[in-house]
């Protein structure tokens, strides 16, 4: 029996639930809030900040190895528990270089991974940005700002249209206190084609697996639906998987990465971001893959040889219930519709208030012969997954959202 510990007690956590049964491993969470996810399913949980070093230290007296399920992590003071002897998985010089989108960004530059132009904004001087050319005019505008660290779910990223605006954003982010100003990274605007995602997984020994390559679909840069397989050519496919072991290989990384990328109008794949942790991009695992991320990345850390991440069907698709409102409802009739849905599999994370945006939930839908003969004849007489998984997530959507009257 291995004893795994979490910092982060979210639905990613919450999510390695059954995995850790399957495996015989048990999860000890580190999290303030006794309503978090995944406090219901763990073995201890230990309640303190995700950033509190000595909590972490009496994490560590309890598991084997520790991992993380946010980018909320504080490197400087876990550093010394790593130094003792601490196992984290992926380690912390992994993570150094991934959590702050400038460092991840010169770091994927180094590597020779095709990423959009870039600047730090702290090297453009402010008087840079008063005039105009500047290295402002590398990037063009629309450009897109974003904090260097913290940032999820879009939070943190800005698309700024104009340089007024820039200067009007940045000027409302100011801080009175140097020391907290937030830092940002400056990009190109890229407008993409479609954005993909892939998970990859390093074990201990060196082995890397890849899942299916995934489209994803944000919209006010929150992820709203998931298709599996991505309809790209096969060198597409090769560029990406060739990406994911040049990254996972020269990080020397254990666990599980989700990596973003951008398809351009030209077919230029771009890295845009890559996620130290279980990824959004992947729950479709949970019930279309032989092993779902949750038990990869579980396998990963606990130096257990991987999983397959084949699938166990013709495609999938995934949608994210997030939510709309401010309200403590739990959307029970509208989660027991969707359910009715054939191959439809409802996850509920079990949060105790919905906001705006807030991730509730997901949906996946299993495709096959039998999902085709459901859905509208169109869709099925051209039996393009892309076309049944846009059928199934508009039923979903249209579902979901719908108010009460
Ligand atoms: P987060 O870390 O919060 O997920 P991202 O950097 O991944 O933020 O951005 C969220 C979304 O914003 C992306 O999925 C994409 O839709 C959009 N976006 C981010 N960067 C760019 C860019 N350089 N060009 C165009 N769209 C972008």
């Amino acid at each position: 029996m291995k004893r795994v510990g979490v910092i982060g007690g979210g639905q990613l956590a919450w999510m390695m639930a059954d995995a850790a049964k399957a495996l015989g491993v048990e999860l000890v969470v580190q999290t303030p809030n006794s309503n978090d996810p995944a406090v219901a399913i763990a073995s201890e949980t230990i309640f303190a900040s995700v950033d509190d070093a000595n909590a972490t230290t009496a994490l560590a007296s309890r598991c084997d190895v520790i991992t993380f399920e946010n980018e909320f992590v504080n490197l400087e003071a876990l550093s010394p528990l790593e130094q003792q002897g601490i196992c984290f998985r992926p380690g912390l010089q992994v993570l150094s270089r991934l959590l702050d989108k400038y460092h991840q960004r010169c770091y994927l530059k180094q590597l020779r991974l095709p990423v959009p132009r870039f600047v730090a904004l702290e090297e453009l001087r402010s008087e840079e940005l008063e005039q105009y050319p500047s290295p402002l005019t590398l990037l063009g505008f629309p450009v897109v700002l974003k904090a260097r660290r913290h940032g999820y779910d879009g939070q943190g990223t800005f698309i700024i249209k104009d340089l007024e605006a820039l200067q009007h954003k940045l000027a409302s982010t100011t801080t009175k206190q140097p020391e907290s100003q937030p830092l940002f990274l400056l990009e190109e605007f890229v407008p993409f084609e479609k954005e993909l995602a892939v998970i990859a997984a390093r074990s201990v020994t060196g082995e890397i697996i890849t899942y299916p390559i995934v489209e994803t679909q944000q919209e006010q840069q929150v992820c709203r639906r998931v298709f599996v397989p991505a309809d790209i050519s096969s060198e597409v496919t090769a560029e990406i998987e060739a990406i994911a072991h040049t990254l996972l290989n020269s990080l020397q990384a254990v666990g599980i990465f989700g990596i973003e990328l951008f398809v351009t109008l030209e077919g230029k794949v771009l890295v845009n971001e890559i996620a130290p942790r279980t990824h959004n991009s992947g729950h479709f695992s949970l019930d279309a893959c032989e092993t779902s991320q949750f038990e990869q990345h579980l396998r990963a850390v606990c130096n257990l040889p991987l999983g397959s991440p084949a699938l166990r069907c013709d495609g999938a698709v995934m949608v994210n219930l997030l939510g709309y409102e401010y309200s403590q409802d739990d959307y029970l009739p509208q989660r027991q519709q969707i359910q009715q849905i054939p191959q439809a599999h409802v996850h509920w994370y079990g949060k105790s208030e919905s906001r705006p945006g807030r991730k509730l939930g997901h949906v996946t839908v299993l495709l096959d012969a039998q999902t085709a003969s459901e859905i509208s004849a169109s869709a099925a007489k051209r039996n393009s997954t892309l076309e049944m998984s846009l059928s199934y997530a508009q039923k979903i959507e249209s579902i979901w959202s719908k108010q009460k009257s």
